[in-house]
């Protein structure tokens, strides 16, 4: 039976870190970390999303700014509010809950916020980076979702060099930023999508595996070595009957966690898993870039959780 990687503990590990980093940096240098969070809509999902990021943020002594703005709202109109934003000296993060209304152009409204402040690493420039790798990782931000499932692997595999690993999905949020972090990690990477075939074959060799499909409980344990790392990125919800015979939904992965659970040696639980470290690593890079802001180093690496004796010994020894 697999041990389960506990993202929510893990989490909130890492929440308490970027408390001490704001901490630090309001005493040093008299800079608030501020993160301005911008809705579009009425959409459900995002709503809870930006609820749960606003509580977190409070808790890690982040300021939020809130932007609610209606259904209708034009490109321009946004494009104004993200202009405003980008000039405003106390705002060192922005994020745009997406998905936008359909009015609005996406890939305009992620490139017009200022790279620096982009901490939901979307924009072209800091996918650039990220791509490059290297010292350029040191300027970037990278996507929280990817960032958080690496985080994890890290903790949980001594050493990811040369490992296979197989991500499934090609998306710009997930697939795509993992599949390079895990290059930049040293990891033989294979990305599998829609259109490839034998993806349960491919699957079968990998030492890791990363699944961001969107398709509920897709991976199966006949899919996977013995042994594997398994990070499942998936958040469904699906129908159920419940014992009284209602109807109800529940909240899946893209793994079958049960059957998943007697091949690998380690995986993540949905939800406890990625989810939570996601909304963690928006908040770490939030008090990443009011560092950047304030004219200091990055608290941490940008992919490592340095230990505060590290910290200091690379930013403030020397
Ligand atoms: P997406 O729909 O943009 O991309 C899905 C990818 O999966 C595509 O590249 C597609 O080619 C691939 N895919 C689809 N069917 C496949 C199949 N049968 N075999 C192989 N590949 C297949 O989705 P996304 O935004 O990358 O999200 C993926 C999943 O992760 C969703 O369940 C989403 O809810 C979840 N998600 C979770 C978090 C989090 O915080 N935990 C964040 C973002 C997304």
């Amino acid at each position: 039976m697999a041990n389960i990687i506990d993202g929510k503990a893990f989490a909130a590990k890492i929440r308490s870190q970027v408390k001490e980093d704001a901490d630090r940096l309001i005493e040093k240098s008299k800079v608030e970390p501020c993160l301005a969070v911008v809705l579009v809509g009425e959409n459900p999902a995002s709503k809870v999303y930006v609820g749960a990021k606003t509580k977190m943020a409070a808790e890690c002594n982040i300021k939020t700014k809130d932007y609610k703005l209606n259904d209708s709202t034009d490109q321009e109109t946004l494009l104004k509010l993200i202009k405003m934003l980008n000039e405003d000296p106390d705002t060192h993060g922005i994020l745009v809950q997406l998905p936008l209304p359909k009015q609005i152009d996406e890939r305009s409204v992620i490139d017009a916020i200022a790279v620096e402040k982009d901490v939901d690493g979307f924009h072209a420039i800091n996918a650039g980076r990220l791509s490059i790798g290297g010292d350029m990782l040191n300027k970037a931000f990278i996507p929280c979702t990817p960032l958080g499932s690496l985080l994890l692997l890290k903790d949980n595999v001594d050493d990811l060099t040369g490992k296979n690993a197989v991500v499934v999905g090609r998306s710009n949020i997930v697939g795509k930023p993992m599949s390079q972090l895990l290059i930049e990690e040293s990891c033989t990477v294979t990305v599998v999508h829609s259109k490839t075939k034998n993806v349960e074959s491919i699957c079968s060799q990998a030492d890791v595996v990363v699944v961001a499909a969107g398709r509920p409980e897709m991976v199966n344990g006949d899919w996977l070595k013995e042994g594997a790392v398994v990070i499942d990125v998936g958040i469904n919800r699906i129908p159920v009957t419940k014992e009284d015979g209602s109807e109800g939904s529940k909240i899946v992965g893209d793994v079958d966690f049960e059957s998943a659970s007697n091949k690998a040696s380690k995986i993540t639980p949905v939800p406890g898993g990625v989810g939570p470290m996601t909304i963690a690593c928006l908040l770490r890079n939030t008090v990443t870039s009011a560092y950047r802001h304030a004219g200091l180093g990055d608290p941490r690496g940008t992919v490592d959780s340095e230990s505060q004796d590290q910290y200091k010994e690379k930013y403030i020894n020397h």
